[in-house]
């Protein structure tokens, strides 16, 4: 638990399911105010919001698409018209599809790109204004991924835009750092969410992933959520624009890891 989140008010988008679900109910056992974003699924934003009341948070569930500028808006509104503030912004919200580069549809590309770049430089524009005009310090968290460096192909769209997350967010950060302003990436690696449904259901599959982490299982959201939590926090101070990789040594080239090489 960290003390000085209690009082806090954050957006968490992509809040429904996975990550974003997962970091606002872990938001919200902090005891923080959250706006949960969703796109289309209402019915999973209600039941986060519901494990927050729980758990004795504050929260509501506000529809956004966060590529586009008024999404990003309401959701800032909402923050303020409920909770009167707004401390920290998480940019979650994220999605993947598998195309060979030279077979990718542009129509692909543009979606991937809008929704994990653009939306996370409008949602970070928009938190941002929010703490200059109110001089105030501010947290921002971007998801990026262990693909922010390492190449994935067949997903180069995806790649793409989670290397731009990363140097975007380094950019804010720096930008930012003297107006008490932080931005941080979380790189998670496999973590068992809605994304990974099919890929873990086969057990191929979800051995040759294992067999790519170091420590030898794949994430739970709640691995993302605690790195979140501590971000948010007052004992992460000092901390802007790091990529903190939650990923059990995925992004540590794990074909060395027995001295192979
Ligand atoms: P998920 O598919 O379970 O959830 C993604 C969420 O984003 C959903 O709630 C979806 O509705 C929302 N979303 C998508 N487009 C949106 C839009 N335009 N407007 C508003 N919301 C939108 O995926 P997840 O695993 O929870 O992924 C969350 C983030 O973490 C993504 O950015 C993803 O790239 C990143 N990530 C996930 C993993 C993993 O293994 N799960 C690994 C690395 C990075």
């Amino acid at each position: 638990m960290y003390a000085d989140l209690r009082e806090k008010v954050a957006v968490v988008t992509g809040g429904s399911k996975g990550l974003g679900s997962a970091i606002a109910i872990r938001f919200g056992c902090e005891g923080m105010s959250i706006v949960v974003n969703y796109h289309t699924d209402e019915g999973g934003a209600q039941n986060a919001v519901r494990a927050i009341r729980d758990a004795g948070g504050r929260a509501c569930a506000v529809q956004a698409d966060i590529g586009s500028e008024d999404g990003v808006r309401r959701l800032r509104d909402a923050a303020a018209s409920e909770y009167g503030r707004l401390d920290v912004w998480v940019n979650n919200a994220g999605m993947e599809n598998r195309s060979p580069t030279d077979k990718l549809a542009l129509e692909d590309w543009n979606q991937v790109i809008n929704t994990n770049l653009t939306g996370v430089f409008l949602g970070s524009k928009c938190a941002l204004e929010h703490f200059v005009e109110n001089d105030k310090p501010g947290c921002i968290i971007n998801m990026s991924s262990v693909h922010e460096k390492i190449p994935w192909p067949t997903f180069a769209h995806y790649a793409a835009s989670k290397g731009g997350v990363e140097l975007f967010t380094k950019t804010i950060a720096l930008e930012y750092a003297d107006r008490g302003i932080r931005a941080n990436c979380i790189g998670p690696g496999a973590i068992n969410t809605p994304i990974n449904k099919e890929k873990f259901a086969d057990p191929e599959q979800y051995d040759t992933t294992v067999s790519m982490i170091p420590m030898g299982r794949i994430g739970e959201p709640e691995d993302v959520a605690s790195a979140a939590a501590w971000l948010a926090s007052e004992e992460a101070r000092y901390v802007t624009g790091i990529t903190l990789f939650v990923d059990g040594g995925m992004a540590l080239y794990p074909s060395f890891q027995y001295g192979n090489g």
